[in-house]
């Protein structure tokens, strides 16, 4: 699958995954699905193995230039000797 990135505040995005709700799911939970997507289209069901219609959908993008350079440690509540 080709990835679309795109940059955005200095983030390299990609739309890799969609919260959708579907109209004629068989659930009335949010559903997470790969790949970027638009109400009103019809996809696979992660849910089952029919094909639903979006009602409402909510791209999730992924930053791939991000690294951690140093990790806050945990503040210690060691007692003072
Ligand atoms: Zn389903």
């Amino acid at each position: 699958m080709a990835e679309k990135f795109r940059i955005e505040n200095g983030l390299l995005l990609s739309d890799d995954q969609t919260i959708v709700r579907f109209t004629d799911g068989c659930t009335d939970e949010h559903s997470l699905i790969p790949g970027a997507h638009e109400a009103g289209e019809v996809v696979p069901c992660p849910d089952c193995d029919d094909e639903h219609r979006i009602t409402s959908a909510l791209v999730i993008p992924t930053a791939h230039n991000i690294t951690i350079d140093r990790v806050e440690p945990e503040p210690e509540d060691e007692p003072e000797a």
